[in-house]
């Protein structure tokens, strides 16, 4: 049994708007109007109001808005919500506070509204900027939309940007993806993060799949696209601390970070998880559902998970193991009472001959070269 853990812990809100669905898209997302965005604003404070006093003797130190589109609802919806969240919670003095924009729907008084709220970072779904691509993929924002809400960050100089790119997009070339990582180095993002499309079940995209009328890249282009921008990047002096993120020096995110640290959060809203002393609870998908059980008093709780030593020795090893800090041989000795260098000996041997992993004292972390194939990796450890 792992000892209490009194560390800071995040506070994720789920926002399930969008204003249409992305081809790729698995997210659980609505397109509402005004009124359907008041009732679950209601909602969520009363959500919040059930759970508070559960948390009167924990603090926070990350808040993270994401959806969906948190940058769809209304003006007004944020700062109000902000203010719940304030009024509510235990926030330490400097907590990072993110909040996810589409430029689609990202104006200035949105971005005033957020920065009086609190937000001291924002990040901003890009994915590419060839329209073509963006278009054939049903993303809805065009590339004046992504030059204006630069125009916006810029001009306050708004200190803390991320910018989200996909690698894989049907029609995406590599030029396309670089010239994005380009673009977002010329306007002085601090943190990108790089995700490699995954086709899933029900979306738009699987079915056009199935049909014939697109083709998967294929595994070594996308590996040949990742590392050639890693390269780029590396040479701009942004750090890797992720497989799919990389910074700036102190520019990482506190609250992705806590997601792979093992550390607790608190998930509100629709299709929201948490993780809390030794459970993964998860919250109904459905947003009837969920306003319906708030106005009735009911838990927005569906399922709740207890997360074994065991399975958590797993946890541990996939998620060390995807980040440049490493697994932690000694601390992981001490949580689970096993020497990994003796239970997996062969294997980790092997992968080290392979030049796959590299031993640095009682850090295990995964080479350069093959963090884009660091899943396979971890397999093998498991
Ligand atoms: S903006 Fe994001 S959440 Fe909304 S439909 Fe597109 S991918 Fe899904």
């Amino acid at each position: 049994m792992l000892s209490e853990d009194n560390r800071p812990m995040g506070l994720y809100i789920h926002i399930p708007f969008c204003s249409s669905k992305c081809d790729y898209c698995d997210f659980v997302s609505y397109s509402m109007d005004c009124k359907a965005q008041q009732l679950y604003l209601d909602a969520l404070f009363t959500e919040i109001d059930m759970v508070k006093d559960r948390y009167n003797d924990r603090s926070f130190n990350s808040i993270y808005i994401g959806g969906g589109t948190p940058s769809f609802v209304y003006e007004g919806f944020i700062a109000s919500l902000a203010r719940k969240i304030y009024g509510s919670f235990h926030i330490l003095e400097g907590a990072e506070f993110t909040i996810e924009v589409n430029p689609s729907s990202f104006t200035k008084e949105k971005f005033f509204e957020y920065v009086q709220a609190g937000i001291n970072r924002i990040s901003v779904g890009v994915q590419c900027i060839d329209e073509d691509v963006l278009r054939s993929n049903g993303r809805i924002q065009s590339l004046s939309n992504i030059k204006e809400t630069f125009k916006i960050l810029q001009s306050a100089e708004f200190p803390n940007v991320n910018g989200d790119i996909m690698i894989g997009l049907p029609g995406q070339t590599e030029r396309d993806v670089l010239d994005t990582v380009k673009f977002l180095i010329k306007h002085n993002v601090k943190h990108l993060s790089i995700y490699a499309l995954q086709i899933e079940r029900h979306t738009m995209l699987y079915n056009k799949l199935r049909a014939g009328k697109i083709k998967p890249i294929k595994d070594e282009t996308m590996l040949t696209i990742y590392n050639s921008v890693y390269r780029l990047l590396k040479k701009e002096g942004y750090i890797r601390y992720e497989v799919s993120n990389l910074a700036r020096p102190n520019f990482e995110s506190r609250h992705n970070k806590k997601y792979w640290d093992d550390s607790q959060y608190l998930g509100l809203g629709v299709s929201a998880h948490s993780y809390i002393d030794g459970y993964r609870y998860y919250n109904t998908k459905r947003l009837d559902t969920y306003i319906d059980n708030m106005a009735k008093g009911k838990t927005a709780v569906y399922s709740k998970e207890y997360i074994s030593d065991e399975k958590r020795r797993t946890e541990r090893i996939m998620l060390s193991l995807r980040t440049t800090e490493g697994l932690d041989l000694a601390k992981f000795k001490a949580d689970f009472n096993e020497d990994l260098l003796r239970s997996r000996s062969e294997q980790i041997k092997k992968l080290i001959d392979l030049h796959m992993l590299e031993l640095d004292g009682d850090i295990l972390r995964i080479t350069e070269d093959y963090y884009y194939v660091s899943n396979t990796i971890i397999m093998e450890l498991l």
